[in-house]
């Protein structure tokens, strides 16, 4: 691996490492860097993931809710009424009895500390938010499920995230996806700034965030750089989830070029540099745009990683990651450690 050795990220790492948070100008370095010798940065994000989080590692899995049928029309989404595909155009509902054998396999793969349900659509209707507080009462009560419990039901009110909280969930999921200035080319039926009053809205409301963004989309990486900023800044999540798009077709992205392992993997880096001390989530395309360099993520800054596959496209089982996790010398752990 190379030795941080360019001017200016050598500094910036060593105040990241004293526990200062990188700036604007160290923003704009980064940046600079990425589009250069993205293994100057894989070897600083080393530095910093080691320093603040050793060699653990955590995962998460999920399962579907609700599937398909969305009134909105994000562009690279298969729910989306707007795509083309098997699950554009009309809803599914998972019997709450599918949900909870999800969580009890979740627990028995021995992989996954935590486990979301996910719902398509802009914002839950009561019904939904009662059938989801069904599921996570009958988690919550069975035996066989040990898993924290998270959710991504779109847009959702402070009330319905006291509910949600009083039911046992712990952490609320919802994407910003990419910078401000890049969001209104991909979705038209909702704003930025929707999102991130939904975002405080689950924070007033108890809940712990889960928020990060869809790379591969065309955005460049001043894109990039604004929504880690945009996240560090404004809305300090637990968690952040990077995705990498899968082009399915029939979507409005299905001819978009995917990105290549190396620059998925200059990604990850950037946001460990970037969010020193959080949890940052390899989760979709992993799979798909990494392929056998996918288990350079950890050493590229992945504190955690989505196991089990994913809503609309399948990925590696929770006993593959296992296996990937020990050959590269991490361990898997339920919570990550504080950060001191
Ligand atoms: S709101 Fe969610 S389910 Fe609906 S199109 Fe956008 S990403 Fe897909």
């Amino acid at each position: 691996m190379k030795t941080v050795g360019d001017r200016r990220l050598r500094p910036l790492v060593e105040r990241v490492l004293a526990g200062q948070p990188p700036d604007a100008a160290d923003a704009a370095a980064l940046a600079d860097l990425a589009r250069g010798d993205g293994a100057q940065l894989l070897a600083a994000a080393w530095r910093v993931r080691e320093r603040f989080f050793g060699r653990a590692v955590r995962m998460c899995s999920i399962a579907a809710g609700k599937l398909g049928g969305c009134g909105e029309d994000c562009a690279w989404c298969a729910q989306s009424h707007r795509s083309d595909t098997q699950q554009g155009p009309r809803t599914v509902r998972t019997p709450v009895e599918d949900v909870l054998a999800a969580a009890r396999r979740t627990t028995q793969a021995g992989a996954a500390g935590r486990f979301g349900i996910v719902n398509s659509g802009r914002r839950p209707t009561d019904a939904d938010i009662d059938a989801v507080i069904d599921a996570l009462d009958r988690i919550g009560a069975d035996g066989s499920c040990d898993v924290r419990l998270c959710a991504s039901l779109g847009e959702i009110t402070e009330s319905q995230a006291r509910r949600l909280a009083a039911a046992g969930l712990d952490r609320y999921h919802h994407n910003l996806e990419t910078s401000r200035e890049m969001f209104p080319h991909l979705v038209t039926g909702h704003t930025y700034d929707d999102r991130l009053a939904t975002l405080a809205a689950a924070r007033r409301g108890g809940l712990g965030l889960c928020c990060g963004g869809l790379f591969g989309l065309g955005e460049s990486w001043e894109d990039r750089i604004s929504l880690a900023l945009t996240l560090g800044d404004q809305v300090r999540p637990d968690c952040v989830p990077l995705n990498f798009l899968q082009p399915i077709p029939g979507t409005a992205m299905e001819n978009q070029p995917p990105l290549g392992p190396d620059e998925c993997l200059t990604i990850i880096a950037t946001f460990r540099l970037l969010l020193p001390t959080t949890d940052i989530k390899v989760a979709g395309g992993r799979e798909f745009c990494l392929g056998d360099q996918q288990h350079r993520i950890f050493h590229a800054g992945a504190t955690s990683c989505m196991t089990g596959g994913y809503l609309t496209t399948t990925g590696q089982s929770a006993a593959e990651d296992l296996k990937m996790v020990a050959e590269m010398g991490f361990n898997v752990v339920s919570e990550l450690p504080p950060v001191d």
